[in-house]
């Protein structure tokens, strides 16, 4: 069994000639509501690619929170642990783009910052008994902290997607099994620009001696450096038309855990998450974009 442990958030987006000045209204255009959050889209992602998963999160009680979760549900999402919280709204991002595609964003946690450390204790037996815990970094950081202590001490394997880019101490970083940073999240954690294999090579160990057994490095479209054991290696990603790379990420981590779960080898579950995370960027949106399992293989049948 899976955990997802992470957000949930409601993307509001309007597409803006350019940003307003303080005081200014204007007009914008293709109002858009899209669901989101890194931790929803991951359980998406996981629930639509065959994994047996279970959502630790948290979205407003009201009719959208409550709506959120009948749709999580409906991907194969067991969601006993997504609570309802009165008197919290479920998250929200308010983004603007402008004609050259820049966006503006505020966010307000709202419910999920309800995901407390005594929160989590509720799914002790749950996080314990489980095959591995898969996590971002849009939930408070106390708490992945304690899920991670947690998970390492009782054999659940720790799989941190560190998004987005935050410092992280020596001692959460010790309990990470396999962490999937992109190239931006890899600087930051490292120091390192990611320009090139060496590149990509040094900050991978830098992970390593941190005591992280396997390194991924999402690189895009050029695929990820991915690297166990301190011995790496790029894995090439798959040549798709990219529409939209929204989610691109999250549908790689939710498709990678679920792969390894299912027994299989770091690379080939690598080559599933590259083939599903190619179908991803071939769509609009994030959890929109989500292929499910059988689109998955036929596309590796090519
Ligand atoms: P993030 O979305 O977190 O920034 P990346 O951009 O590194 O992460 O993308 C994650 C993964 O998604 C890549 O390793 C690759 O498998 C896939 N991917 C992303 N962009 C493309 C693309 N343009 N073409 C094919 N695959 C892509």
């Amino acid at each position: 069994k899976l955990i997802v442990l992470g957000s949930v958030n409601v993307d509001h987006i309007l597409n803006v000639p350019k940003f307003p000045k303080p005081g200014e209204t204007l007009s914008g255009s293709n109002y858009k509501i899209s669901f989101g959050g890194k931790g929803a889209n991951q359980a998406v992602a996981a629930g639509r690619l065959g994994a047996n998963i279970q959502f630790i999160a948290a979205v407003g009680n009201d009719e959208l929170g409550n709506k959120i979760k009948q749709l999580l549900n409906n991907d194969n999402i067991n969601t006993c642990s997504v609570a309802c919280i009165d008197g919290q709204n479920t998250g929200v991002a308010l983004i603007l783009v402008n004609a050259q595609g820049e966006n503006q964003i505020a966010i307000h946690a709202g419910a999920n910052a309800q995901v407390t450390t005594e929160y989590l204790l509720k799914y002790k037996e749950d996080i314990i008994s489980a095959d591995a815990i898969l996590m971002q970094l849009e939930t408070p950081l106390p708490t992945i902290e304690q899920a991670a202590k947690l998970a390492k001490q009782h054999q659940t394997q720790v799989i941190l997607n560190p998004a987005p880019a935050q410092t992280l101490s020596d001692d959460l970083l010790k309990h990470i099994d396999i962490i999937t940073p992109n190239e931006t999240e890899a600087e930051y954690l490292t120091g390192i620009k990611i320009l090139t294999e060496q590149d990509a090579e040094q900050a991978a160990m830098i992970l390593h001696n941190k005591g992280i057994e396997t390194v991924i490095i999402t690189l895009g479209s050029k695929g990820a450096w991915v690297s166990s054991a301190q011995r790496g290696t790029i894995i090439a990603g798959f040549k798709v038309k990219a529409i939209d790379t929204i989610g691109a990420g999250d549908t790689f981590n939710g498709m990678l855990v679920t792969a390894l779960l299912e027994g299989k080898t770091l690379e080939q579950a690598v080559i599933y998450a590259h083939a599903a995370g190619a179908l991803s960027v071939t769509k609009p949106g994030a959890q929109t974009a989500v292929p499910f399992r059988n689109e998955v293989e036929e596309f590796l049948e090519q």
